[in-house]
């Protein structure tokens, strides 16, 4: 079987490609993805599978190709939302939706999976399972749509599940793995300080909230520095402090926003109790009133040892010249809601090299000129086709 899958992908690599330009062409942002998801729904009429539709918060799709005979149920997950950003790259097939852009390559993700999916729908009975292919929305904005479509109870028997993500870090042909946490979990914090305004000549009539703000600022650093285990990662940034006043005037409210990103559990629970701490220590210390709101989103992505090693083993032996490298990945500090999924069912979140040829320093995901090679879509859908195999023991 794998050999005619292989066979099967690679006479569909020009079709991969276009249906890749298409959607690039016609990108949506997040939870608006209607035309997207109608695309997907109709490359599916006709063939041999169930659908669901608008699974989880969003346009979510789900198509089950059952296998011919019983056994485990696997999840093959692409993500199919755009970023609002305006393009710059100059490509002949350049978004048509101004100031909407596939910089994430989930155009690239959905392209491979659909014509994967197609072809396994083909050699169905020789599948000893079923296969859920999962067709998400909304990645890029918390609170995604990852964890509604898990929350939709759709995918409640699921074994196991696989998703991938094109990165220009590598040339097309390398592939990447990282086993246990691979990426940062992410939490918000906004904090308002109310002091009391006044004249800036009589601190002693008012109380200062840019004081108190700025001490705030330099404390919740020491979280990172003098709390965390130095061997676990942890980023706390204040990106946003709005305190705009007048040069003679104290200051009565500031307002601060930030981003903070973990590897584990543990680092999480350390920072919010630290942040949380400092904050009480402000107001106390300071006179002053503090509000402060806290989230978490994305959970850090763990990958199950034992999955990651069939994932390993599948590329390494894959023996195909599309699939050149097979290297460890290090840790990344960005979050991927793939991370929900993991939470609750064992899997793994690989990464497929896509720097686009000739280029040295390629603009990274999320950039106006993100760009990807795109022979790296037949590398994705033979690697993803590949660990299917394994998996179902199908030589
Ligand atoms: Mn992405």
């Amino acid at each position: 079987m794998k050999k005619q899958l292989m066979n099967m992908l690679e006479d569909r690599k020009e079709e991969i490609i276009q249906i890749r330009r298409y959607l690039h062409e016609h990108p949506e942002v997040s939870f608006k993805e209607e035309k997207t998801a109608q695309y997907i729904v109709d490359f599916y009429k006709d063939k041999d599978v169930d659908i669901e539709t608008n699974v989880g918060n969003g346009y979510g799709i789900i198509v089950t190709i059952k296998g011919g005979k019983p056994g485990k149920t696997i999840g093959l997950r692409a993500d199919f939302d755009a970023l609002p950003i305006v393009e710059e790259t100059g490509l002949p097939f350049k978004s048509k939706n101004e100031g909407v852009m596939h910089a994430c390559a989930h155009d690239g993700h959905t392209a491979y999976l659909l014509v994967l999916a197609d072809c396994l729908i083909q050699l169905k009975d020789e599948i000893p399972g079923e296969i859920k292919v999962i067709h998400q929305h909304a990645e890029e904005v918390p609170p995604g749509g990852a964890k509604s479509i898990l929350e939709s109870g759709t995918l409640d028997r699921l074994d196991h599940i696989f998703g991938i993500h094109l990165l220009p870090t590598d040339p097309a042909g390398t592939v990447g793995y990282h086993s246990g946490f691979s990426m940062a979990g992410r939490s918000y914090l906004k904090l308002g300080i109310q002091g009391i305004g006044g004249h800036g000549s009589s601190p002693h009539l008012a109380n200062d909230a840019i004081v108190a703000g700025a001490h705030f600022v330099t404390a919740i650093q020491t979280v990172i520095s003098r709390r965390l285990n130095p061997f676990h990662m942890g980023v706390i940034t204040i990106g946003s402090f709005d305190g705009k006043g007048t040069f003679n005037v104290i200051k009565d409210r500031v307002e601060l926003e930030g981003d903070i990103r973990y590897m584990n559990l543990e680092t999480k629970e350390a920072i919010e109790d630290e942040v949380r701490r400092i904050v009480k220590g402000v107001e106390v210390e300071f006179g002053v009133k503090c509000e402060l709101t806290y989230t978490s989103d994305y959970p850090p992505l763990y990958n199950d040892p034992e999955i990651t090693e069939i994932v390993k083993a599948s590329l390494e032996g894959a023996n195909d010249p599309d699939i050149q490298k097979v290297v460890e990945y290090p840790m990344m500090s960005p979050s991927e809601d793939f991370a929900y999924y993991l939470e609750k069912i064992p899997g793994c979140f690989f990464y497929i090299g896509a720097t686009p040829k000739g280029v040295e320093k390629p603009y990274f995901n999320h950039h106006p000129k993100f760009d990807i090679d795109e022979d790296a879509l037949i590398v994705a859908a033979k690697a993803v086709g590949y660990v299917v195999c394994d998996y179902y023991g199908l030589e």
